[in-house]
């Protein structure tokens, strides 16, 4: 029976026939299909997948394997992907179909990966808990009665629930790390430009990367290899070279690393005690192996909520005005008076409540008369922190933050108050806001069962030193464990 632990496995298996790729496929849509009640998948590509892995098993018998042969992905409903549907999530786009495919996409089918189908996710990846999609809420696979966290929450239960060996989503203010820590799994948010935004739909331009879901570093390192190779199709491209490979950031026990955290995040009163609790043991744990750890005062903490959110919602509303209903998407059968009367009933019937929220205020931010109030101002302070997080990585190789305030919540607890649901973002949009690679790792696990992960950031084009510490990290747990068993 086929079983996936990671790439590296898989492919040696492979290579020795003891299993194929069309074994791996078919185990995959088995579990797709147990679990749709999750609902995490938008649309699954069996028979494409089918006849992709057969192609494959075909050709590696003439001996060749490229790095992604045969690793089974899906991608969340954001990402185009030629001649596939793509809706975000939203009824504005139903039946859309891509005319193009995302760079990130592209360079993942050169090597030979197969993509098994879209994943669920927030309306034009607005939310934390994926419950604002227009195909329904997503399940946590482990409690059916928490969220998934959002927006990217279909591709974590998709990785979660043994549905794919990895899957994509997009981060930008959290909505690959807070699902990961929500479902007990891996989440890679790279730095801002590292891969490239061509072909992934638009929600905050300045904020937006694609990132990354998978059970091991090793695989979620190879991916970001992969996809962060230049392309001329994104100008906000970091073009500095990154080359992870399965090697390249396995730590020698003996570095030692500078940490810091947060004052303000530990004693915040959102934060779950016991999440405080379990960090405050891991970096005392990192302090006593010799690495140095010290405290930051972070004073602007209150501030990047509301930040991040008057400035994503002011580029949102500028993405979104191509959502008009001329030329493609929704189209509203109401007969229109006038052409402005014709884009009101197309966008008032195409789009979602939160969507329609964020447009609303993204405009209200950037009239005339209240531009300087707001949206000045939120430059103002991301600026600000800009110059913190220099000052900061001047001295420091990591920040160490817990990644959600709680673990997953309920469905339904806080879908009518948006302001409790926004201020839940509280420690991811940091990393967005400075365009930093950031990573969530299932550490934990609390007392009510749900599992929840700590978070990474490091230094701009610095993801190599976010998965050496996360490895010594990840190391540093298995040790603890393996001498509780003792
Ligand atoms: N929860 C955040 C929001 O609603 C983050 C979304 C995201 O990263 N796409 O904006």
């Amino acid at each position: 029976m086929f079983s996936f632990s990671n790439i590296q496995q898989y492919h040696a298996q492979l290579l020795s026939g003891e299993t194929s790729c069309t074994e791996a496929v078919k185990h995959f849509l088995k579990n797709i299909a147990q679990n749709d009640h999750l609902n995490a998948f938008v649309e699954v590509y069996e028979n494409e997948a089918l006849e992709k892995a057969a192609a494959l098993d075909r050709k590696r018998n003439a001996g060749e394997l490229k790095k992604l042969h045969g690793v089974v992905i899906a991608i969340k409903d954001v990402l185009c992907y030629k001649d596939h549907k793509v809706t975000a999530g939203s009824k504005i786009l139903k039946g859309f179909v891509s005319l193009f495919t995302a760079t990130a996409i592209q360079y993942l089918l050169d090597q030979d990966a197969i993509i098994i189908g879209t994943c669920n996710c927030d309306e034009f990846a607005m939310g934390s808990s994926n419950e604002n999609s227009a195909y329904g809420n997503v399940l946590n696979a482990l409690d059916n009665s928490k969220v998934p966290g959002g927006s990217s929450g279909g591709s974590a239960v998709a990785v979660q629930a043994d549905m794919c060996m990895l899957s994509l989503g997009s981060d930008t203010g959290g909505s690959v790390r807070q699902p990961a820590d929500f479902c007990g799994i891996i989440g890679l948010k790279p730095g801002y430009g590292r891969i490239s935004r061509y072909g992934l739909i638009a929600y905050a331009s300045s904020f937006d990367q694609v990132g990354i879901f998978g059970k091991t570093l090793e695989d979620v390192a190879l991916l970001l290899s992969i996809m962060s190779q230049p392309d001329a199709s994104d100008s906000t491209m970091d073009s500095s070279p990154i080359e992870p490979t399965v090697t390249d950031f396995q730590v020698n026990i003996n570095k030692k690393f500078r940490f810091t955290y947060f004052r303000q995040v530990m004693e915040h009163s959102s934060l779950d005690p016991e999440i405080a609790g379990s960090i405050q043991n891991e970096l005392s744990n990192l302090k006593a192996n010799g690495h140095i750890v010290e405290e930051t005062d972070f004073d602007l903490l209150d501030y990047i909520v509301p930040t991040y959110y008057v400035l994503t919602t002011a580029e949102a509303s500028s993405n979104l005005s191509r959502y008009d209903g001329v030329r493609y998407g929704y189209r509203s059968k109401e007969q229109a008076a006038s052409l402005t009367d014709f884009y009101l009933h197309n966008r008032s019937e195409g789009f979602g409540k939160e969507v329609k929220r964020r447009i609303m205020l993204g405009t209200f931010v950037l009239s005339t008369g209240f531009y300087d109030a707001y949206f000045n101002k939120a430059q103002q302070v991301r600026k600000l922190l800009h110059n913190q997080v220099k000052d900061l990585f001047e001295k420091y190789d990591a920040i160490i933050l817990p990644t959600s305030p709680t673990t997953a919540f309920s469905i339904g607890q806080k879908d009518k108050d948006p302001l409790a649901m926004y201020l839940a973002d509280i420690f991811t949009v940091f990393a967005n806001l400075a365009g930093l690679p950031a990573i969530s790792i299932p550490l934990y696990r609390h007392s009510n069962r749900m599992p929840f992960g700590l978070q990474v950031l490091v230094k701009q084009q610095r993801e190599l030193t976010l998965l050496a510490v996360s490895s010594l990290l990840m190391q540093q747990k298995a040790h603890i464990q393996h001498e509780e068993i003792l």
